[in-house]
């Protein structure tokens, strides 16, 4: 992919701005998959994605009452959308679903996006409650990268023909995709707009 400088991005994006609130009343319960995925990188605690943190305990975390700023700021979009049903549990699923920022990001899509991990192997991504779930949160019109634990982070959506287009705009597109590029950039909802109101935002430039 195309980048011929690195711009840094100081915002800090938040699945509230997104999902809206937590969901209430929902717990983690026996999940802990968030305490072993994520890269963790703060003075008080820091790990590498996929090392399960050093407080984890099979029950949960071990310094919950007092756990670090970074642990009670950050939840899975499962925490967020009441869409989501109980089996879309990460530890149930086999997939977490987060809200992940590049600071340098190689590309557009790397600025704000879901970050899809299936920790127990790329399979459950393909289930049929992952897939509802993955149709669900492309509403938001945020990128999808899916990965495993093991394995980079892949583009899932906007699929690559759009994609390219936005990316490399000087190319040869076709016209189809180059309307969905400009719906999804101008990030408009495909249910809450009119076909003719899309053709006018992609030539009003
Ligand atoms: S992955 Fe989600 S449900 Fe699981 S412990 Fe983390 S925030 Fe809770
Ligand atoms: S301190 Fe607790 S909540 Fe934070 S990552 Fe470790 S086990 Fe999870």
């Amino acid at each position: 992919m195309p980048n011929s400088s690195k711009e840094v991005h100081n915002r800090t994006y938040k699945a509230e701005d997104f999902f809206g609130s937590l969901v209430p009343g929902r717990e983690c319960g026996e999940c802990t998959v968030c305490c072993v995925e994520l890269k963790i990188d703060t003075p008080e605690i820091a790990k590498e994605p996929g090392i399960p943190c050093e407080y984890k305990t099979d029950t949960g975390c071990g310094i919950y009452e007092t756990r670090f700023p970074v642990c009670r700021g950050w939840h899975c979009i499962w925490k967020y959308a009441d869409d989501m049903p109980d089996e879309a549990r990460p530890d149930r699923l086999g997939v977490m679903f987060g809200l992940a920022q590049q600071q340098e990001p190689d590309n557009v899509f790397e600025v704000c996006y879901i970050h899809a991990v299936a920790f127990g192997g790329s399979e459950a991504l393909e289930n049929d409650v992952t897939i509802e779930q993955l149709n669900n949160i492309t509403r938001t019109n945020l990128p999808i990268w899916a990965a495993t634990s093991t394995d980079a982070k892949y583009l899932i959506h906007p699929k690559e023909e759009i994609a390219q287009v936005i990316l490399e705009p000087e190319k040869q597109h076709k016209f189809t995709h180059k309307i969905a590029a400009k719906y999804w950039t101008t990030g408009l909802k495909k249910n809450e707009i009119s076909f003719k109101t899309r053709i006018g935002a992609i030539f009003k430039d």
